[in-house]
C-alpha cells in the first residue's frame, strides 16, 4: 500500500491508535496490572512473599502489627502471589497506568498493616490475622470465626481442638 492510499484510509476510517494519554486506552479485563492487598483478608502466611521471583513484597514487624509492602517498580506482574494466596488477600488489578517522575518513585507502593490485638482468652498480643480455618469440618460459623479470630494462634488452636461438633 503507497503512501496515498494509506493516507487516504487513515482519512477514512480514523486514527487507528489509542488517544492515551490525551483520552482513555483500551484495557483488557485480563491484563495483569498493579497489586492491591486486603489485610482483612490475610493469615499472614507469608507464602505470596516466598513465591514472588521478583523480591517485590516484604512483611516486616513493626511496633503496631506487622506491615505489608508491594513495591509496583519492581513488581514484574507474574500474577503468583494472588495464585499462591490462599484467601484472596492479595489481588491483581488491570491498572497499568504506573507511570511516574522519578521524585514519586518511593510513593509506587501498595502498603498494608496487619494490626496487633490482644488475645480474648490468655490477653497475650498477637496478630490479628484472618484464621487459617480452610480445612475445618464442618465449616465454621460466623459467630466461631469471630471467636477464633479474637485468639491468639495458641488459643486458636485450643478453641478449635474443643470445638462441640453438631452431629
Ligand atoms: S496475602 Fe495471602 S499469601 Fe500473602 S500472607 Fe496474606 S494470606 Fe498469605
Ligand atoms: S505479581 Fe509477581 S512480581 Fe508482582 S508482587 Fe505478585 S508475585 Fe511479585
Amino acid at each position: 500500500m503507497n503512501f496515498l492510499t494509506l493516507f487516504a484510509r487513515n482519512l477514512r476510517t480514523g486514527p487507528q491508535t489509542e488517544a492515551f494519554p490525551l483520552g482513555p486506552a483500551f484495557t483488557p479485563e485480563k491484563l495483569r496490572g498493579r497489586i492491591v492487598f486486603n489485610a482483612e483478608n490475610c493469615e499472614g502466611c507469608r507464602i505470596c512473599e516466598r513465591v514472588c521471583p521478583a523480591g517485590a513484597i516484604k512483611f516486616a514487624k513493626s511496633p503496631d502489627g506487622m506491615t505489608f509492602d508491594c513495591w509496583h517498580n519492581t513488581c514484574v506482574f507474574c500474577g503468583n502471589c494472588e495464585f499462591y494466596c490462599p484467601t484472596d488477600a492479595i489481588h491483581q488489578t488491570n491498572d497499568w497506568n504506573l507511570a511516574h517522575v522519578q521524585a514519586d518513585k518511593f510513593a509506587m507502593v501498595e502498603h498494608g498493616l496487619i494490626p496487633n490485638m490482644k488475645c480474648s482468652d490468655c490477653g497475650a498480643t498477637a496478630l490479628n490475622t484472618a484464621p487459617m480455618v480452610k480445612n475445618v469440618k464442618p465449616p465454621l460459623s460466623e459467630a466461631e470465626l469471630g471467636e477464633v479470630r479474637s485468639r491468639c494462634p495458641k488459643c486458636r488452636a485450643k478453641y478449635l481442638k474443643n470445638r462441640k461438633v453438631p452431629s
